[in-house]
């Protein structure tokens, strides 16, 4: 899932304006985040078989780290510690720790049965809604106007930069989704974990766009 993650990270801010969007991002997409590093590492292993769903070209083999329901858990755990020990509010830490896990969930409804529960991973689970291009269209694009919505409706800009790069932000999103829509699949796996570290420039353009915009309460 890619929209869907941003999506929730969006919507987060209505419920913890005082958290900059890039931190509320940084904890949704945490589980890919530390996938594509323990990709590169090789801890974790994945193959590319184009057309292995409708959507996903992902034969996940090996990720209990960043993406078992136990490994979710505990790093939403984390997050909220990390947070109130930078004196954070219990809301924000508990915004975090509920983003962290929310991204174990949005990926259990597309994902096969493939998504581990404990750290052994025998048992998985997986809805599959990747397997039907439409409906991961329909999910994805309903998770998104909705998140979007929360967050332009929640924020206002400061000036024409927060207007205009808030825009600019939400609408490359929709681009890069539409890419990888398109079918565009990573050459190796190599360059799959490169492209997920990558977000982190997203991340660092949602604390950008932030700056610029002033919570509505
Ligand atoms: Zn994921």
């Amino acid at each position: 899932m890619f929209l869907g993650h941003y999506a929730v990270g969006l919507a987060a801010k209505r419920f913890s304006p005082g958290a900059s969007l890039g931190t509320l991002l940084f904890a949704a997409l945490w589980g890919d985040l530390l996938w594509s590093a323990l990709l590169l590492a090789g801890v974790e292993r994945v193959r590319i078989v184009p057309g292995f769903t409708g959507v996903s070209p992902f034969v996940f083999e090996y990720y209990p780290w960043s993406h078992s329901l136990a490994a979710a858990l505990f790093w939403a755990g984390c997050f909220v510690l990390v947070c109130r020990a930078f004196r954070g509010s219990a809301r924000a830490a508990f915004v975090l720790g509920a983003l962290v896990l929310s991204h174990w969930f949005l990926d259990a409804a597309v994902h096969r049965p493939d998504l581990p529960i404990g750290f052994a991973g025998q048992a998985r689970a997986g809805l599959g809604v990747w397997d039907s291009s439409p409906a991961t269209l329909v999910l994805e694009g309903a998770l998104f106007v909705i998140g979007a919505w929360f967050y332009f409706g929640s924020t206002r800009p400061m000036d024409s930069i927060g207007r205009y790069a808030a825009m600019t932000f939400a609408g490359l999103l929709v681009i890069i989704y539409a890419g990888q829509f398109a079918g565009v699949s990573p050459p190796d796996v190599d360059v799959a974990a490169k492209t997920g570290l990558a977000q982190a420039f997203l991340i660092l353009f949602g604390f950008w766009v932030d700056r610029r915009r002033h919570p509505k309460v």
